[in-house]
């Protein structure tokens, strides 16, 4: 992980801190966070009296853009992708600190009067478009330039209440998908997804998972929108939906190259993009209505990645990835010879406060 000129670490994890920029509502209001000439430690302004200090491998300030970022955190993570291991970059935040904007970029404009199509322009620009798109095209570029034979496989999973949903379902199948919610007014037909313990190599195998073969970054954008546009239409509260679910993000990459002596060396790396639920929910567990459920599920992911992350660092010999889904996924991705950078998302707003500094010690906790 060479981009970072600090002393190596034991284990492959970094945290970097991002800070958004203010929304035009927020500019009169004054920031409570600094961040220090060398990049490496946050300032927070808790009250009058009480500043607090983080240490990061890196912050990014509100100056800081999606180029920046990428070549910062990311691009050390891609040769090793294409070398076949595998890494793992989270968004981890609280609702609207940036997450998304990260991991993807700004979205959407709202729809226009009389606009048929919305456009997905900035998945392509230069200046907005945010790690998965960047990621992608760096990837392609590299197999291509070097002339290696590739295949390259998406898969997208959400974790919602611990149960898994996959939004790639049917994209093989359009028509069959079509006929079936047409036929049925309750659309229930989503194949179930199922984790099985891997006895060869240890972590999970997922069964059921749809993987669709892309070759262009006009391929990845056309299967992710498709999927996200689906999941709008099925989902009345999005923000409410999209604050409380886990969206995994997984490029499959396997390439082949001939050696010398006619051999083919065949590797398979993964790079994993997750866009966690929001960190606001972790502390509202506990009671029994619905929301607080929710919250308690989301926290059992939250909490376990937190422990799994911190026993990685500190070398313990059990590492808890069973006990939740998220780290069962990810287990084949964290630890061993893998590559993860956790990416805190905070908001410059002072009346998030108390948030950010969750978030903040969440960050400290898992370097
Ligand atoms: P989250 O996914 O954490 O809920 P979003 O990514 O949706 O948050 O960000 C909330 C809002 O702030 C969006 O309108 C987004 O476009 C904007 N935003 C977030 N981060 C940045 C950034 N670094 N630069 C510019 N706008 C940003
Ligand atoms: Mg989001």
């Amino acid at each position: 992980y060479d981009t970072f000129d600090e002393t190596e670490k034991p284990v492959n994890i970094k945290v970097v801190v991002r800070i958004r920029p203010q929304s035009p509502t927020e500019k009169l209001l004054k920031i409570p966070i600094q961040v220090s000439n060398s990049n490496k430690n946050v300032y927070l302004k808790c009250s009058r009296q009480n500043e607090r200090t983080y240490s990061y491998d890196r912050v990014f300030d509100q100056k800081a853009n999606q180029k920046e970022l990428f070549d910062q955190v990311m691009k050390p993570m891609i040769q090793d992708v294409l070398n076949g291991y595998n890494a793992t970059i989270f968004a981890y935040g609280q609702t609207g600190s940036g997450k998304t904007y990260t991991m993807e970029g700004p979205g959407k404009k709202t729809k226009q009067k009389g606009e048929k199509q919305q456009s997905n322009e900035w998945w392509y620009q230069e200046e907005t478009a945010g790690l998965i798109p960047r990621a992608t095209k760096t990837i392609l570029q590299n197999l291509k330039r070097d002339g290696i034979e590739f295949n390259i496989k998406v898969t997208l999973l959400e974790i919602y209440n611990e149960e898994l949903i996959d939004l790639l379902a049917g994209t093989n199948k359009e028509s069959a998908y079509k006929l079936k919610s047409n036929t049925t007014s309750t659309n229930n037909s989503k194949p179930v997804i199922q984790l099985f313990e891997d006895q060869k190599n240890g972590g999970t195998i997922i069964k059921g998972l749809e993987q669709i073969t892309v070759r262009t970054l006009k391929d990845i954008e056309k299967v992710l929108f498709e999927a996200f546009n689906k999941r709008i239409t099925a989902k009345t509260k999005l923000n409410h939906h999209s604050s409380r679910s886990h969206t995994i993000f997984t490029l499959l990459v396997t390439t082949k190259q001939s050696q010398e002596n006619g051999q083919d060396i065949i590797r398979t790396g993964k790079l994993n993009l997750v866009d966690l639920a929001g960190s606001e929910n972790i502390k509202k567990s506990g009671s029994k209505n619905q929301q607080q459920y929710e919250a308690g599920k989301i926290n059992q992911s939250l909490l376990t990645l937190g422990r799994v992350i911190s026993s990685l660092i500190v070398k313990q010999k059990h590492i808890p990835y069973r006990e939740s889904k998220l780290t069962r996924i990810l287990q084949d991705s964290l630890g061993g010879k893998t590559k993860t950078c956790i990416i805190a998302t905070i908001s410059p707003s002072g009346t998030c406060i108390e948030e950010t500094r969750n978030t903040l010690e969440y960050a400290r906790n898992a370097q």
